[in-house]
């Protein structure tokens, strides 16, 4: 049997991810893990770095990224594999969707400040580690400084909540951040779906579904078959399932609509979710080679 495995959902520093496309490498290498999609948010800036290191330990590169759209009223992740990250309509795409985020984070910045925190829109600049700039930079940023923490415990003990650590960045969140809280700013300038896919195949790239069975990103069959009549080419199975139906339901309709399957962890290289070329924490699921040989089968069948 082959017992290569594969990660075709991976993220590192030139996104949210905790280790470098370096530090990938090596433990990859380590595990056991004959091949890799990294797949950043909103960037392609780590494919070359990846391109270099994989080969150096002998891991093939599958070129990715991973869009944030939203359709309907559901949060849909996009990833696009097999990309060329040298495509200039891509580029154009990705150059709106920085400019979008930092507007965003900036806005975020304006809201704390204006709930009376220490925090201006260079301190996020400062947090930022790749090409992208998010919600986790902004917090860091506000965590940054005592004179915010000390606001922060208080806000909590006010709440009847122990600011104990993990605690402060998760009310950070809830308390300020959420939806409905004073410095939440809306996704509403959510990326299309179809934009989504589009640049994904202008860049001669396919289109996967992340993540559909999980809780945050749960799609109703309607959406999930407009998608597909956008252009969408394939699947992402397990994806932190939340159940076995919705995984018989998801292989059902890819069957159905002849939809390719990739499988991935969607690996942040954070201790509590370290498993990369596994579905599961405990290890027990991998992820086989098998998987990328049917996609490669797939793909090809399909350009016929
Ligand atoms: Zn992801």
């Amino acid at each position: 049997m082959d017992t290569r495995k594969i990660d075709l959902h991976v993220h590192s520093t030139h996104s949210d991810g905790a280790r470098s496309v370096k530090e990938i490498a090596v433990v990859a290498k380590k595990d056991g893990i004959a091949a890799i999609a990294l797949t950043d948010h909103d960037t392609v800036g780590g494919v070359a770095e990846a391109e270099r290191e994989f080969k150096g330990q002998g891991i093939e590169l599958i070129p990715g990224v991973e869009l944030s759209t939203g359709y309907k009223g559901f949060r849909i992740d996009i990833l696009g594999l097999f990309i060329d990250p040298e495509s200039a309509e891509f580029a154009k795409l990705i150059g709106v969707l920085t400019g979008r985020r930092e507007r965003r984070a900036e806005t975020m910045a304006k809201g704390l400040a204006g709930l009376g925190f220490d925090i201006g829109f260079a301190d996020v600049k400062v947090q930022q580690t790749g090409d992208v700039i998010g919600k986790p930079h902004v917090v860091k940023a506000l965590l940054s400084k005592e004179t915010n923490i000390a606001r922060i415990k208080a806000d909590m003990r006010t709440a009847g909540i122990e600011p104990s650590q993990p605690a402060i960045r998760e009310f950070v969140f809830s308390a300020y951040l959420s939806r409905g809280k004073r410095a939440h700013v809306s996704d509403e300038q959510q990326l299309d779906p179809k934009m989504a896919i589009d640049a994904i195949h202008s860049a001669g790239g396919i289109a996967v579904i992340a993540h559909p069975c999980s809780e945050d990103y749960e799609i109703s069959e309607d959406v999930f078959r407009e998608l597909v009549r956008f252009g969408m080419d394939g699947v992402e199975m397990w994806g932190g399932a939340k159940s076995f139906d919705s995984l018989k339901w998801l292989r059902d309709i890819s069957d159905e609509l002849g939809l390719l399957k990739t499988e991935g962890s969607d690996y942040h290289g954070y201790g509590h979710n370290d498993h990369l070329g596994f579905h599961d924490v405990e290890r027990t699921r991998p992820i086989r080679y098998e998987v990328m040989e049917r996609l490669r089968d797939g793909m090809a069948a399909r350009k016929e």
